[in-house]
């Protein structure tokens, strides 16, 4: 048995407002029968934790103060509660972030990231932006030594975009992606992989749309100040982008998305709106035989299996996408940049 110290640092958002605070806290020790206890190697600031950072509206209404933030993360597991037999002490791991029930009609039928219960990780309970994070086994994913830390803590965003992508048929197709934030960039790392044919990439930012040129998008589009409509048409020949992949959130971005496509075309949506969303169906989907899928989360866990292997057999390079590693307790930089934009994925090590 590893011998645990009683505290550990922690980043925990510790009021109703702005930031958070890197804290000492106990480090957790009443592991349940199911439940592991995981040293962390490194955490990936994702887009959640710089809403709960920021306490907008939605954090507002999902967070309950205090809570150590975080959830994308990889590290050593260190202690196993009685029952558990998918890890032992010293195994690499990560985590998906949705905590299924395993009871419900969807757990019981291939779709548990939909799960009616589904709990969230450093949402709903504490995270894993700690020295040592508590987990339950049915989440854990278990990592390939060869591949480093820094990569496997961001396979839960990358898996967000593989399973966005490979919702379709994207081989050798026209594609899309409106949004070029860090699960946008990550997707364009996918779409190289999977053998897209053009990818057109519309961004606001414009370190960002350096960022996509550098990774692999063919064309980056500035929608502020050029027809995203009229430039997709001319890359395609005049037909229209063959997959849309949304990844922005924005309005605008999913009308023009769809505005871009070629009949017949598809289109995976994985940004979140703010508010509800006003578009003619008719003209945008219906007489244009669009197909429209919605994502949540990673399929559990066919997606993580893509993911590990497209990383364990060196085919996705996430080192240009990971533009920042700093030190965890840099992380109010590292919040920082996420608010600027002006970074791909960050990620501090412990
Ligand atoms: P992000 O907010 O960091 O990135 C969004 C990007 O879109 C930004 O770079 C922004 O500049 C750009 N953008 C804004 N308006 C635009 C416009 N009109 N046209 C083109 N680009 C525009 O988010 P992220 O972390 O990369 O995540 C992408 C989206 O996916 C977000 O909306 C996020 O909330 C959502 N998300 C959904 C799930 C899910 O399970 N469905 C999971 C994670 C994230
Ligand atoms: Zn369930």
């Amino acid at each position: 048995m590893v011998k645990l110290p009683e505290n550990m640092k922690a980043i925990v958002k510790d009021g109703p407002h702005y930031g958070a605070k890197m804290m000492t806290v106990d480090v957790p020790k009443d592991l349940g029968a199911h439940e592991v206890l995981v040293k962390v190697k490194a955490v990936s600031i994702c887009g959640t934790d710089l809403h709960i950072w920021l306490w907008n509206e939605w954090a507002k209404k999902h967070i309950n103060v205090p809570q150590i933030l975080g959830h994308e993360f990889a590290g050593e597991v260190v202690a196993v509660g009685s029952e558990v037999s998918l890890v032992k002490i010293g195994d690499f791991v990560s985590s998906e972030t949705h905590i299924p029930c395993g009871h419900c009609k969807q757990c019981r039928t291939g779709n548990m990231h939909v799960c009616q219960n589904l709990k969230i990780l450093g949402v709903d309970m504490n995270g894993a932006f700690a020295e040592y994070v508590k987990v339950p086994e049915i989440v854990l994913w278990k990592n390939d030594p060869s591949i480093p830390s820094i990569w496997a803590s961001v396979q839960e965003p990358l898996g967000n975009a593989i399973h966005t992508i490979f919702t379709e048929d994207v081989a050798g197709k026209n594609v899309l992606v409106t949004g070029a934030g860090p699960i946008g960039l990550l997707a364009i790392g996918v779409l190289k992989t999977a053998g897209a044919a053009k990818i057109i990439v519309s961004e606001i930012n414009e370190y960002r749309r350096n960022l996509a040129k550098e990774i692999g998008a063919d064309v980056t589009v500035n929608p502020k100040n050029q027809s995203l409509v009229d430039i997709v048409k001319k890359e395609t020949d005049g037909d229209g982008a063959d997959v849309l992949i949304e990844m922005s959130g924005n309005p605008q971005a999913l009308h023009d998305g769809l505005a871009s496509l070629t009949n017949a075309g598809r289109a995976s949506l994985l940004g979140v709106y703010d508010k509800d969303v006003q578009i003619n169906l008719n003209d945008l989907v219906i007489f244009k035989a669009i197909r429209i899928y919605g994502i949540t989360g990673r399929k559990m866990f066919e997606t993580w299996y893509k993911g590990a292997e497209l990383l364990k057999n060196k085919k996705l390079d996430l080192s240009k996408i990971i533009t920042h590693v700093l030190d965890f307790d840099d992380y109010e930089k590292g919040f920082k940049l996420m608010e600027e934009g002006k970074c791909g994925k960050v990620v501090l090590k412990l």
